[in-house]
């Protein structure tokens, strides 16, 4: 379809479509190429042609049970009818407690305060200044500064962006805050390694020493994704977060989990913390927790972690922390999320991620060899693909294969020099079969 054949079928106009400034989008080609989806069900979207497309993401990360699931329907219609919306501050409405409560059943023992946000990106700001204001409440207030890891990403809000470890995110925004970041994981000799690799759990020496640099007093917490997702998919190495886990222990930080992808059965677990056997101090979730139909995220921590300030909190009649959202707990997406949390539950979707991952393991490593895959890394129901850049072009390649790959019905990511694949939960064998052999000739089909 041409984009005037596009935009007549969506009845939408040039002015229409000049208006919207997109996220993270390529405005100039999107607005010259138009994909436009109009409709959702299951695995596949339907575009303005009325194409099926498989979606290869599970939309971002968000909707592994699968798009327009009608019991989350049926539960969000029901709560707007009967409670569309209630003051976020200082009253309180009996779903986000029920949530709340529901939410730690998904988390490892002892995470079992819930502070809920809206996305990923106010997630990890609450995170972050609830680390800095949990050592100021004991007493500690030079306990200030943040260490991330090169190739982290952790949303597009200020502390987001300082201990996030993707350059281009930062690059043209200037001062935000100071931190320091450790080494990514992907060592040459781990190219194309399966799952977690065997190597890189020495890294952690760096952040000892980094650690002697800054000396503990002065740092308040480190912040990793168990297994880094928007750089491509990066599983951590064997034993890795365990020593992560003991440094920041033995050094009195906190140690934060960003969950907003390995959170509620991405990896083939509940949560990064229980497949990787490591329990952080404060974790941050988003996206699947409604399975994508309703903004949502929380930073869950533990009781002790609660406790501090609410034992110094001063008056009763006081606020013990002077941070929430007016959409905290929005009682929509609450409902969103007591529904999504049940079907993951009932059709036993994290099972069935754990079960389908060693097929889909199989099948995407199938592509090495092709031209222009430079490596591929995998775990759970996630994969990442890093593309040799074209000449001067660093970033082309991939947004070509996923444009190839959108034409023969397929939804990739695309960013960097990387293509992600997040499959839904319920995916099939042939799903995963045509899924590849299209990536693949996508590949082979570049100049
Ligand atoms: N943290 C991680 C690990 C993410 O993957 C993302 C989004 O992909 C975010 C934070 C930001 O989430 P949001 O886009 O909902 O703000």
């Amino acid at each position: 379809q041409s984009k005037s054949e596009v935009l007549a079928s969506c009845n939408l106009s040039q002015e229409q479509l000049d208006s919207y400034w997109m996220p993270y989008t390529a405005n100039r080609e999107f607005k010259k190429n138009p994909r436009m989806i109009v409709s959702a069900e299951g695995k596949y979207y339907t575009d303005a042609e009325g194409r099926q497309v498989f979606d290869g993401l599970s939309g971002l990360w968000t909707c592994g049970a699968g798009h327009s699931r009608p019991e989350i329907t049926e539960a969000v219609s029901k709560q707007i009818a009967q409670l569309d919306y209630s003051p976020a501050f200082q009253f309180g409405h009996p779903k986000a407690f029920e949530l709340a409560h529901r939410i730690t059943d998904f988390m490892p023992d002892g995470m079992d305060r819930v502070f809920f946000t809206n996305s990923g990106s106010e997630s990890v700001e609450t995170a972050l200044k609830v680390a800095r204001a949990y050592w100021r409440k004991k007493g500690h207030g030079t306990k200030n500064r943040f260490i991330g890891r090169v190739k982290g990403y952790h949303g597009v809000n200020w502390g987001g962006i300082s201990v996030g470890g993707i350059g281009p995110n930062k690059a043209m925004f200037g001062p935000a805050l100071e931190t320091s970041h450790i080494q990514h994981t992907m060592l040459p000799e781990n190219l194309f390694c399966k799952g977690m690799p065997e190597t890189g759990a020495h890294l952690i020496t760096e952040l000892e020493e980094m650690i002697a640099l800054y000396d503990a007093s002065n740092i308040a917490a480190v912040i990793v994704e168990p297994m880094a997702g928007s750089a491509g998919v990066i599983p951590p190495p064997v034993g890795y977060l365990k020593r992560l886990r003991e440094v920041c222990t033995k050094h009195n930080i906190l140690l934060i989990f960003d969950e907003v992808i390995t959170g509620f059965g991405r990896m083939g677990s509940n949560t990064g913390a229980e497949e990787f056997g490591v329990t952080p101090d404060l974790m941050t979730i988003a996206k699947q927790v409604t399975n994508g139909t309703v903004p949502m995220g929380a930073m869950i921590t533990r009781k002790d972690v609660y406790e501090t300030f609410m034992e110094n909190g001063g008056p009763e009649y006081a606020l013990e922390i002077p941070h929430g959202y007016t959409y905290s707990g929005h009682p929509v997406a609450c409902a969103a999320g007591l529904a999504a949390l049940d079907v993951l539950e009932n059709d036993q979707l994290v099972s069935r991620v754990k079960s389908m991952a060693p097929y889909f393991e199989e099948s995407v490593h199938s592509l090495k060899g092709t031209q222009y895959i430079n490596d591929i890394r995998n775990y759970g129901l996630a994969a990442g693909l890093t593309i040799e850049a074209a000449p001067g072009e660093p970033m082309l390649r991939p947004y070509q294969i996923a444009m190839k790959c959108w034409e023969k019905g397929f939804y990739v990511r695309y960013g960097g020099d990387m293509i992600q694949l997040g499959l839904p939960f319920t995916v099939e064998k042939e799903e995963i079969d045509s899924l590849i052999n299209a990536l693949g000739e996508s590949i082979r089909e570049l100049d």
